[in-house]
């Protein structure tokens, strides 16, 4: 079956191959580090990280490089100061000691979500010298101009701009007066480089004096860099098609004069409590503070849970949900391991061939999710059903738990490493169920009372008590 994936450049589901059949290219843009992802950056961290891990369990290989922003993403409203310089002012440290310590914590941060590092993850102020090469190539050919130490891209001289966000020309404009400066010749030329005035923190030298670099070129210079071009996928939140992605376009293809990227995919905005997350309406939260309200998984698998292509509204309620969900399959990950019955010749392996046949032709339909994961809790049930009926060998049980260990390389929730209790822990255990085959009860309820004020909750099954923490 072949993956199809909506291509925002074309706004078409296409098949989905790497261009050299095996290896996929691939490039998301990464954080700005100057403080700790919220929980809608986590999202588009986490809808990449699914669809890198789904490229792997259908057999290719993925290169994933993801840049760390720690220079020069100017603020909405303000031409000379960015997010890390204004952050470092605050803190009164430097910026680099603010940028060093939110790479930390964005490391800490998807590695508790379960995502998994880039292959790669260049910071920006370490490839200063390429984005000037890159600078000086695009002035070479035509596409940028200096003046007063600044450098421009020249729009006019690219014909297809906008054809990634396909805005008509008002709203390019209107996005583009942002940074408008006088000194511009048109009104949508966007910065590459931007002189340091007196007091700036961040400086290098260039050919045209100090400064620093635009936010869009660190993205297309080690993209570029890092992968050739074109490379197979590049990809972001949606709010980073216009002006981001639309001016990566134009440089890149201005300096190689070819194709920058085959496909770009963006996730959809996260809404909290309905509406967008802002920090005057008290909806503003952390990837930390959710994931230490509702654990990591639960955190990842309400994210991951909705396509990524529709907007999804966090709440208690939701996360609640999908805590219980993971509880459950955790749950069922235990009474398989229980299983010790013989039969042979039950309905598990038909059932596990027709989940594993949805869950995949859900996931190459643009990564449909939720229609994927539904696949999954139809079979959970009856997969339970089964057991509960005895008609499950240990055999089979064992099939159904490499089947689960095949999902979660996409999903990432579960925990397949058994706990071993401290042996006085079992031994408690193991007494309670003798007394309770002895008919004791009132020795195993008293057993079973000490076990619950040491944290450990006893559920008697067919199989024989299973233990869980409590
Ligand atoms: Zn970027």
């Amino acid at each position: 079956m072949v993956l199809k994936l909506f291509n925002t450049l074309t706004r078409k589901k296409q098949p989905f191959q790497p261009a050299d059949g095996k290896r996929v290219r691939m490039y998301v843009c990464g954080p700005t580090v100057y403080n700790y992802i919220h929980i809608g950056n986590a999202r588009t961290f986490l809808t990449f990280d699914v669809l890198k891990r789904y490229l792997r369990y259908k057999g290719h290989e993925v290169l994933h490089v993801q840049n760390i922003t720690d220079v020069g993403h100017l603020t909405e409203d303000d031409l000379a100061e960015d997010k890390l310089i204004r952050k470092a002012k605050e803190e009164n440290v430097s910026p680099l000691q603010i940028a060093g310590h939110y790479t930390e914590a964005y490391f800490r941060d998807i590695e508790r979500l379960r995502i998994e590092r880039a292959a790669v993850n260049p910071k920006a102020t370490e490839h200063i010298d390429g984005m000037v090469r890159a600078i000086e190539e695009l002035i070479r050919r035509g596409h940028a101009y200096e003046v007063n130490g600044s450098v421009y891209f020249d729009v006019g001289s690219y014909p297809e701009y906008g054809k990634l966000s396909r805005l008509p020309q008002e709203q390019l404009l209107a996005g583009a007066r942002v940074e408008a400066r006088e000194e511009k010749r048109a009104p949508m030329d966007f910065a590459l480089w931007k002189r340091a005035e007196a007091g700036h923190a961040m400086r290098w030298p260039s050919p045209w004096g100090e400064g620093y670099p635009g936010w869009h070129i660190e993205c297309s210079v080690m993209s570029a860099q890092y992968l050739g071009v074109p490379f197979d996928l590049h990809g972001g939140g949606k709010d980073l098609i216009f002006p981001h992605h639309e001016n990566e376009i134009a440089q890149a293809e201005g300096q190689f004069g070819k194709e920058f990227a085959r496909f770009w995919l963006h996730s959809e905005f996260l809404l909290v409590n309905g509406e967008k997350m802002s920090k005057s309406k008290g909806n503003f939260f952390t990837a930390k503070e959710v994931m230490d309200r509702f654990t990591p998984e639960a955190t990842r698998f309400f994210l991951i849970s909705a396509h990524y292509r529709t907007e999804l509204n966090l709440t208690d309620e939701g996360l609640a949900a999908a805590r219980n969900t993971v509880e459950r399959l955790q749950e069922f990950i235990v009474r398989l391991r229980s299983v010790k019955g013989t039969k042979q010749g039950s309905e598990m392996m038909k059932l596990i061939a027709s989940a594993e046949k949805g869950f995949a032709e859900e996931m190459d339909d643009d990564l449909n999710i939720s229609a994927a994961l539904s696949h999954v809790f139809d079979f959970m049930r009856e997969a339970n059903a089964l057991i509960q009926a005895g008609e499950v060998s240990e055999e089979d049980a064992s099939a159904v738990l490499d089947f689960l260990k095949r999902l979660d390389s996409v999903l990432c929730v579960m925990r397949f490493e058994s706990e071993q209790l401290p042996a006085e822990l079992q031994a408690l255990i193991d007494e309670r169920e003798a007394s309770r085959k002895r008919k004791d009860f009132s020795a195993a309820d008293q057993l079973r009372e000490e076990l619950r004020k040491r944290g450990i909750i006893l559920d008697d099954t067919p199989q024989g008590p299973r233990w869980k923490r409590g």
